[in-house]
């Protein structure tokens, strides 16, 4: 079942009914292209209708983030779970991991997808990483080419939304995989170059307030989470006035 939040349909599943799902198309060979919008992206869908479309057009639409999970309570239509883009990802390489499927690492700066290669195939004996590229290439049907010279079930692209969104879209015809996954900042956690946030924090939805301590220059980016809940709040109230 979809649930809408502020124009996107996300998928109403647990982190595990998505894992179960990705086996499905994995399994049958249906292919299709995963995202994993958070409350910053889904405010900027919000005013690109053109983005809100490929969101909405993916096979599995994930929460990523507390502020997603909030706007849909306000809204009166609660989704299971957070269900985080970068866990989803792991998943996916265990899921590989069973039967020697092969991942394509694309994004990030040259040298992290090398790197988090490393560590995913150490991580999930038997995941085969079939091949890596960095995010900042001009040509990109040359690295279309690449990926498919090497044979890829699935491709992770990490490269920021909405441009990860947009390579899928583009290519999505050509690209020989069975699952795209759209991972933003994914391969700098696995590579180990970015930490998550301590346990505690994600239990108590703080995640976004690691990410800032962290990196404070994204406080501009960030004030869209605040902004978009009072959308939510705003949606709710005029919905409640019209009946
Ligand atoms: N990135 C990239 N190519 C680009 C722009 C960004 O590969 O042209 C990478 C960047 O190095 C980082 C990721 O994309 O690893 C974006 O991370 P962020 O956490 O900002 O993702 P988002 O929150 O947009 O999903």
């Amino acid at each position: 079942m979809k649930i809408d939040v502020m124009g996107v349909r996300f998928d109403n599943l647990t982190k595990q009914e998505f894992t179960e799902e990705a086996r499905r198309m994995l399994n049958t060979g249906s292919r299709g292209y995963c995202v994993t919008p958070n409350a910053e992206i889904l405010y900027e869908s919000i005013r690109d209708e053109e983005f809100r479309q490929l969101l909405n057009d993916a096979a599995l639409v994930l929460p990523d983030g507390a502020g997603v999970v909030l706007g849909a309570k306000i809204l009166g239509t609660p989704l299971k779970e957070k269900v985080a883009g970068i866990e989803f990802g792991e998943q996916v390489c265990a899921l590989l991991a069973e039967t020697g499927g092969r991942l394509y690492l694309l994004g990030s700066k040259p040298g992290v997808a090398e790197q988090a290669g490393e560590k995913l195939a150490r991580k999930y004996p038997g995941l085969v990483i079939c091949g890596t590229a960095d995010g900042y290439f001009k040509d990109e049907a040359s690295v279309v080419e690449k990926i498919n010279q090497a044979n890829p079930d699935v491709i992770f692209v990490c490269l920021g939304a909405p441009k990860q969104e947009k390579f899928i879209r583009n290519h999505f015809a050509e690209l020989n995989a069975t699952l795209m996954l759209g991972l933003g900042g994914s391969l700098d956690g696995y590579a180990g170059l970015a930490q998550r946030a301590p346990k505690w924090m994600i239990d108590l939805s703080l995640e976004w307030l690691y990410r800032l301590m962290k990196e404070p220059k994204r406080l501009g980016r960030m004030m869209r989470l605040p902004k978009f809940v009072l959308l939510c709040l705003g949606a709710k109230l005029r919905g409640k006035k019209n009946g």
